[in-house]
């Protein structure tokens, strides 16, 4: 690429989406700010607001052979946020495509475009008067539901694997073509809502971490409210052991499949980090090492059976364990009117924290894991959190574990200790999708720009262990992406290559994420 390929492409763009929307100089400065602390030079925004206009500005840059990234939101913090891996590419924001295109309220399947943030999906679902979830994460109400489920992100949500939940997909191809999934594209796209696969190879899987093209709409499937939604939060004992208590949640979880969700174990550093406190109140005593949490969906005649089996699984193991749904909040808030003062006020804001995590359970959009982040910089007031606004520096690990206490007991204890090692917070939490997979969720939190160096070092260090004990990360940041593909006789990373020599020979879609770099 030279600089008169650029100088032509620009000149092109403008023509295809006007002055304002193809940005460039000191209007790329906010997409450059990451929590990882990387640089790049990026040549140029593009902010289409159709997907005619994303094959248009596709083919440009092909015919000028310049590199495209592509982000729905630009929100992925601790992975990179907007900045491409290589250097000198143009990025192409998607977040003005924020339509929500279509819903069957009958089946749940909800078709939006890139730009629609998880608090768009929320208010049109509740403005509809349909009742189901959103696919919530952690990250809060303003990040993309289709760029989290591209990334494969997941929540505590019945759906908890976003991509998972993904039916059918339009893209944009690097040469310019739109791609459908099969059935739709056939005609048959009332079928496909409801099986996944089509018939055929199944292609959908090639534009998760895959980046064979521009997704411009996505079909979800949604998951209906139940009946009832109840969380149970409970305190490991600590004299007791941590294997057995493992194992014995698996048993849980593989026992009562579609009524219990996902269930989320933290240590005593991570509660600290995000409830500003170990002491909950509610009952807890502070003087737990693993504290969790995990939800019931079901119907109301069902409610207490489940109670009494999660109670019985796990008897033995707890030091405390409550019940909350919200009646019960309801209930506690009541209460609450009639405690003077200062007491009061105390056990309003432990009710505060269970109706959050009691929002969240029900699919709606809340931010309550970013207060974590902010170990190094001050919260702002009154303002929604926003980690690039406000220099957060974090790199996330998050590896795959396999939910059994062989495997789960040593990565915690490495996990915890790499973490000391390098002198940063032993925050570890491990969300358990199922009875057989659980991601571990490790913020590297470090302070920008002093500590930037030393937080890479901890993260490879991490990486590097857990792959002695067998686990690998579920998905990297930009920084990684260079280690993931270079064994030069991988089978697997020859295939991708050479499909990529076909869809895009002059690898111009995200060159380097989650591929070879182009030599
Ligand atoms: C405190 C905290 C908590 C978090 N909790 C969670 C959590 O619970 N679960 C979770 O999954 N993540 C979590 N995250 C990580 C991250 O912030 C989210 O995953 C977020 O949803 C990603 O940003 P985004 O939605 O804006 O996606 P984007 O940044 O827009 O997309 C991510 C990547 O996907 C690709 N992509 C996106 N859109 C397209 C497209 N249309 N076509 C082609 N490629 C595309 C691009 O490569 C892009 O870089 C958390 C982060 C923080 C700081």
């Amino acid at each position: 690429m030279t600089s008169k390929n650029i100088d032509q492409a620009l000149q092109e763009w403008k023509i295809l989406l006007g002055d304002t929307d193809v940005r460039t100089a000191a209007e790329l400065e906010p997409y450059k700010i990451n929590c990882l602390g990387l640089t790049r030079t990026i040549l140029a925004a593009l902010r289409p607001s159709t997907e005619l206009e994303v094959a248009n500005l596709v083919k440009i840059a092909a015919r000028w052979h310049i590199p495209l990234y592509a982000v729905s939101t630009g929100r992925n913090w601790g992975y990179g946020t907007s900045l491409p891996v290589t250097e000198s590419c143009v990025l192409v924001d998607l977040s003005r495509m924020n339509h929500i295109l279509s819903m069957d309220a009958e089946l749940g399947l909800v078709t939006l475009e890139p730009g629609v943030t998880q608090q768009q999906l929320f208010d049109y679902l509740k403005a509809h008067n349909l009742d189901f979830f959103v696919p919530t994460v952690g990250a809060g109400p303003s990040v993309s539901v289709m760029g989290n489920a591209l990334e494969r992100g997941f929540g505590m949500t019945p759906q908890e694997d976003h991509f998972g939940a993904a039916s059918a997909i339009r893209a944009v191809l690097p040469n310019g073509d739109i791609y459908q999934s099969h059935l739709p594209s056939i005609g048959a796209a009332t079928a496909n809502g409801v099986w996944t696969w089509g018939v055929g190879p199944y292609l959908d899987g090639l534009f998760s971490q895959g980046n064979f093209g521009i997704v411009t709409s996505m079909q979800i499937a949604l998951a209906r409210r139940p009946e009832h939604t109840e969380v149970y939060i409970f305190t490991h004992q600590k004299e007791t052991s941590l294997s057995e208590f493992i194992d014995h949640c698996r048993v849980m979880l593989s026992g009562l499949k579609g009524s219990l969700g996902p269930l989320k174990l933290m240590n005593r550093r991570q509660i600290e980090m995000t409830a500003g406190t170990d002491d909950v109140g509610m009952g807890f005593t502070p003087d737990y090492e693993w504290m969790g949490f995990g939800v019931i969906h079901t119907r109301k005649s069902m409610v207490r059976p489940i109670r009494a089996y999660v109670r019985k699984s796990l008897d033995g193991y707890l030091k405390r364990m409550l019940f909350m749904n919200t009646r019960r909040i309801q209930f506690l808030n009541h209460l609450c009117r009639l405690i003077p003062r200062s007491w009061g006020r105390r056990f309003q804001t432990q009710i505060g924290r269970l109706e959050e995590l009691m929002s969240i359970m029900n699919g709606e959009p809340r931010g309550l894991e970013l207060k974590m982040v902010y170990r190094y910089v001050p919260m702002p007031e009154n303002k929604a959190l926003d980690p690039i606004r406000d220099g957060v520096g974090l790199i996330w690990y998050a590896p795959i574990i396999p939910f059994k206490a062989s495997v789960v007991v040593p990565m915690m204890s490495m996990m915890d200790e790499t973490l000391k090692k390098h002198g940063f917070e032993p925050v570890v939490s491990l969300t358990v999708l199922n009875e057989s997979c659980s991601i571990g969720v490790i913020p590297v939190i470090y302070k920008k720009p002093e500590q930037m160096e030393k937080a890479q070092a901890c993260f490879e260090e991490l990486c590097k262990r857990g792959t002695e004990l067998g686990c690998f990360p579920y998905r990297l940041p930009i920084s990684a992406m260079e280690d993931l593909t270079k064994n030069s006789s991988s089978t697997y990373w020859d295939m991708v290559d050479r499909l990529k020599s076909v869809m895009d020979p002059e690898r111009i879609l995200s060159p380097g994420r989650y591929a070879r770099r182009p030599s």
